[in-house]
């Protein structure tokens, strides 16, 4: 198959749905491309579904090379980076990273912010303008105590202070299912409820859920949000994993590696999670993508939301009709 590499990038035109806009305004912008970059997965909170194993959690926090950082994204058109890890904050330049970054393209960063973080620097040296959003991961069961949760909620006031666009949001476990209203009254914030995708309490999720809590955090979903994408990307989930153990969309078109990538630690791209198909390393060779979406050749989908999202751009047209 044909690979683009990023000098002949094009804009893109697609029919684009609601389905591929799940967080409103422009954080899928469809002329952008969108490149997920896990830079690295030493984290400081020790959350038991998490995917990452603990020895990755455990290493240490890394220095990025800042010339490379600036020579490699330099040299792509204006993109949506999204920052995941771990926790994106422990990298020791990060707040130059996130400089050098923004200069041309804009920042979706996915963070626990807790009192490990400090994010004064970010907010005093980052252009809120070139932030699509920073995704707080609130992990309640896993806050250690006041302490934790006041600093929790002293680093979200300062984003808000700055202006930093901000999305919390919480994985539902069965028991923030039934807790969820005394989880809400206790911060200042509105949560967004996340279904809860992985091995928890030794139950593989969200299969596991029963019927009575695949009802309940339904509602919850549609209460909390009023945002039919988020409702419908939800619904999807739960429904698709209530018969069978994992999503599939094989043979469906998916723009995964056409317009949405992921690049890992080490610099190598990968078409999607499943990081199976290795397209190069961006750090060595710049970002190659395929010139047109192509067919999932994978049994399973290692990322639902992104398989929904990158294939039903192309299944829907119009989901006007979709409820
Ligand atoms: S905060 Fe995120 S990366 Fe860290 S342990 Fe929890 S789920 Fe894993
Ligand atoms: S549907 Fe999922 S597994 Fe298949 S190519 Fe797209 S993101 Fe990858």
């Amino acid at each position: 198959m044909k690979k683009l590499h990023d000098k002949t990038q094009k804009q893109i035109h697609y029919n684009i749905s609601e389905a591929c806009n799940l967080r409103g305004k422009d954080c899928f912008n469809p002329l952008k491309r969108k490149i997920q970059w896990n830079l690295s997965k030493s984290c400081n909170m020790r959350c038991s579904y998490c995917f990452n194993t603990l020895e990755e959690k455990t290493s240490p926090p890394i220095n990025l090379d800042l010339e490379i950082i600036k020579k490699s994204f330099m040299r792509l058109d204006p993109s949506i980076i999204v920052i995941t890890g771990g926790e994106p904050f422990l990298i020791k330049n990060f707040v130059e990273v996130c400089e050098i970054i923004t200069k041309k393209h804009e920042l979706i960063i996915l963070t626990n912010l807790s009192h490990d973080v400090d994010p004064l620097q970010f907010c005093l040296r980052i252009n809120p303008e070139k932030i699509l959003e920073i995704s707080i991961s609130l992990h309640f069961l896993f806050r250690e105590g006041t302490y934790e949760f006041g600093e929790f909620c002293y680093n979200i006031e300062l984003l808000k202070k700055h202006k930093f666009p901000y999305r919390l949001s919480q994985i539902m476990t069965p028991e923030i299912i039934d807790g969820f209203p005394i989880i809400q009254n206790s911060i200042n914030s509105k949560i967004y409820p996340k279904t809860l995708e992985g091995i928890y309490n030794g139950k593989k999720y969200p299969t596991a859920y029963t019927e009575d809590e695949r009802i309940t955090l339904l509602e919850i979903i549609k209460q909390v949000n009023g945002e039919e994408p988020d409702v419908y990307m939800a619904k999807k989930i739960l429904e698709g994993y209530s018969d069978k153990n994992e999503i599939t969309f094989t043979g469906k078109l998916c723009s995964s590696g056409y317009d949405d990538i992921v690049i890992v630690e080490d610099g190598t791209i990968y078409q999607c999670w499943n990081q199976l198909v290795p397209l190069g390393n961006f750090f060595e060779d710049g970002l190659l993508w395929w010139d047109e979406p192509q067919q999932c050749h994978y049994d399973w989908c290692a990322c639902p939301q992104m398989g929904f999202e990158d294939t039903e751009k192309y299944i829907y047209g119009d989901r006007s009709s979709i409820g």
